[in-house]
């Protein structure tokens, strides 16, 4: 098993949700699509904990500029993202940094769950339940620019423990968050933010309850 996160990594924000611009709840299966505009803090808060608020990030003026996982982990040396990491994009722009984090661990190796993940996984009878690839793909064609399917990439599962074992295996483990614990991102450009909530009422890791996350964003 891999080693737990660093406690240094935890980092609490001096912000008071009281003075966020925007504040709203996340139903579980849900999805939320909106913009960061650069030197925006966004906030997800856990709210029950151990849910898996799958994300994905692209330039807002240019959608194909999106968040990558591969060039982020290469740059920060780091398969986890946590206090410090800085996300970048396909194009090698800095997306967002994080800034505070009281989680200490995020997956960007997972991936989103899928329809057809599920049935591997889990079983044949659970192909029609939803899954976040389908609340991706709405998410992505209510914002435009004709996208679609092909424009969901590699996602980052923020509060997912998904730690690599020794021999190179991924397993999905218990999770480490608990209620009310967030992670804060500082946009270093004009970003836009798609979340689904994962619906997964098949998996373990959050007690086949899915449950809503909050987004906060400071101006
Ligand atoms: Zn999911």
């Amino acid at each position: 098993m891999a080693a737990a996160p660093s406690p240094s990594l935890l980092k609490e924000s001096p912000l008071d949700p009281s003075c966020a611009a925007y504040d709203h709840t996340v139903l579980a299966g849900d999805h939320w699509l909106h913009p960061v505009k650069k030197g925006q803090i966004l906030r997800i808060v856990d709210l029950e904990g151990n849910q898996a608020a799958d994300t994905l990030f692209y330039n807002l003026h240019e959608p194909l500029d999106r968040y990558s996982a591969s060039d982020t982990i290469r740059r920060q040396h780091n398969l986890y993202l946590s206090t410090g990491t800085t996300l970048y994009s396909t194009r090698g722009h800095a997306l967002l940094t994080i800034v505070a984090d009281t989680c200490g661990r995020h997956d960007t190796l997972g991936g989103a769950c899928s329809r057809e993940s599920n049935t591997m996984r889990y079983s044949f009878d659970v192909e029609p339940m939803h899954a976040c690839r389908d609340s991706f793909i709405c998410g992505i064609q209510h914002w435009g620019h004709g996208m679609n399917k092909r424009d969901i990439t590699c996602n980052i599962n923020f509060f997912m423990n998904v730690p690599v074992t020794p021999d190179g295996g991924l397993s999905f483990a218990d999770g480490i968050s608990g209620p009310n614990r967030y992670v804060e991102l500082r946009a270093e450009m004009d970003v836009m933010c798609l979340i689904s909530n994962c619906p997964q009422l098949n998996n373990p890791c959050n007690a086949y309850n899915p449950t809503p996350v909050k987004v906060l964003i400071w101006d």
